[in-house]
């Protein structure tokens, strides 16, 4: 236990997914806990990213249904979208799960350190001038939006950050990056009746999905009204007070109330002493080994700031793996390639797992096997007038490798595409167990039936 109030068994450096997780299982585990954060708890995810965005996505779903009841026989008009109280909507739920997890932190009695935390030696973190030492230190400091040469974000050029405070629905939008916060912000905003442009440098959305998904969903973009402009790179952009103007490479220029830019966040690690007390950074990203030790001293990294997808259940998962493996309870470090991915747009993209381009560097071109199951014949996906499908990818003669889901509300169904990919399970074994009829998850059963070679129903 401590020896003082600035010694702990822990200090963590950033409260948010990867931190707060790290503080909450070492307390549960008996240790000593300094949870260092400068702005609010629970991070980029709960305050600026995952929670809010989704918030948003639901309502814009809502105004979906709402548009479209008449295709069910339902009478109602969609008047408009209040975005003041889509706000307050959107607001009361992200506070409602900052007090949860207030009180969380509290009730393990982690000590909650406030303000900026800068490390002055491997094992030391200093706030305010009070020095905390921890015997291990772990720094998940997360990242931050960037942009690109020649592009300052101001008045009408956004990040995600601005993006979530717009006070209105914009008319026209032009969105920079074609990848997860591109296409959930497009999908919110076409729903919301804005005309939204995608420009992604790459030939797909979404480009390290499977192709097959990515092309699943430029169709529904497509059908949406979304324009997309793939392979298309930005020259310039300029803004005046009508609109901002968007000059791409083959000299086409687009104009738009608001430009998104969303070309990917950067490790938010310029100016916490990690180069300094002799961590060594890679491109910005903190370099660690598979128990996320720097090998400097006793300091940890973890969470957005290491390289490896920018997932906030990835930090959940590094942060309870390093509380676990300091209480020397000897944790399997975790696999990067079996963490699920969702893409919560309209339709939503999930998977998990090798793309069928990744199996076939891995199997050869005839070690892979691959069965792709269209949702037109499910049920449920019919009754909700959902377009899409689920892939398997399989090692020949071997267990399944890859998950593949697009479709409404597939997001829901990763979980057993996880445990699927994960225990290794073979598509005969996954073909033996019952899926619930009539259930959207049925279209996973169904795929498994017709690789293990026993379609029922769909066409062989
Ligand atoms: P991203 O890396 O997913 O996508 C950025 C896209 O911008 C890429 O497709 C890239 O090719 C494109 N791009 C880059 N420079 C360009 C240019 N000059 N012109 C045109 N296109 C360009 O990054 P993101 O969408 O900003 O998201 C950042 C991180 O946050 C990602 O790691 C993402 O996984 C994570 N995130 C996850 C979720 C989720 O899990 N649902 C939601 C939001 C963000």
């Amino acid at each position: 236990m401590a020896e003082s109030d600035t010694e702990f068994d822990l200090v963590v450096l950033g409260g948010g997914s990867a931190g707060y997780a790290a503080a909450l299982r070492a307390a549960q585990l008996g240790s000593s806990v300094a949870l260092i954060e400068a702005r609010e708890l629970g991070g980029t995810c709960l305050h600026r990213g995952c929670i809010p965005t989704k918030a948003l996505l639901h309502a814009a779903e809502v105004a979906d249904s709402a548009r479209d009841a008449a295709t069910v026989g339902v009478r109602a008009t969609l008047d408009g979208v209040d975005m003041a109280a889509v706000h307050a909507y959107k607001d009361k739920t992200v506070d409602g799960l900052y007090r949860g997890l207030q009180g969380l932190v509290a009730s393990r009695k982690v000590t909650l350190v406030e303000g900026w935390g800068t490390l002055t030696a491997p094992d030391t973190v200093e706030v305010d001038g009070v020095a905390y030492r921890g015997r291990a230190v772990l720094a998940a400091p997360g990242a931050r939006s960037r942009t690109i040469p020649g592009v300052e974000i101001r008045g009408r050029v956004v990040t995600s950050d601005e993006a979530l405070r717009l006070q209105e629905v914009p008319s026209s939008v032009v969105v920079l990056g074609g990848g997860v916060i591109g296409v959930e912000f497009a999908s919110a905003w076409r729903s919301f009746g804005a005309s939204v442009t995608i420009v992604e440098a790459l030939d797909h959305l979404v480009p390290t999905e499977d192709v097959s998904s990515s092309k699943a969903l430029e169709r529904a973009f497509r059908r949406r009204g979304i324009d997309l402009r793939l392979g298309t790179r930005v020259a310039g952009v300029t803004q005046d007070d009508t609109a901002a103007r968007v000059t791409l490479e083959d000299g086409t220029t687009l104009d738009a109330d608001v430009l998104l830019v969303a070309v990917g966040r950067a490790p938010a690690t310029g100016d916490l002493g990690l180069s300094e007390v002799g961590a060594r950074l890679d491109d910005g990203f903190v370099v660690v080994d598979d128990t996320l030790s720097t090998g400097v001293g006793p300091l940890y990294a973890a969470g957005d700031a290491v390289r490896g997808p920018q997932l906030a259940h990835r930090g959940f998962a590094q942060g309870i793996f390093l509380a676990e493996h300091l209480a020397g309870l000897a944790p399997t470090p975790l696999d990067d390639a079996g963490i699920p991915r969702v893409t919560y747009s309209e339709p939503e993209v999930a998977s998990v797992g090798l793309t069928e381009t990744q199996a076939r560097a891995r199997y050869g071109a005839e070690g892979v096997d691959t069965m792709e199951y269209n949702l037109a014949g499910n049920g449920r996906s019919k009754i909700l007038g959902t377009q899409g499908h689920v892939k398997l990818i399989r090692a020949k003669d071997g267990p399944v490798v890859g998950v593949h889901l697009v479709g409404s509300r597939v997001g829901e169904q990763i979980g057993e595409g996880q445990l699927i990919v994960n225990w290794e399970a073979h598509p005969d074994e996954v073909a033996a167990l019952v899926h619930a009829h009539p259930t959207q998850n049925e279209a996973m059963g169904e795929a498994h039936l017709a690789l293990a070679g026993k379609p029922l129903h769909a066409h062989n």
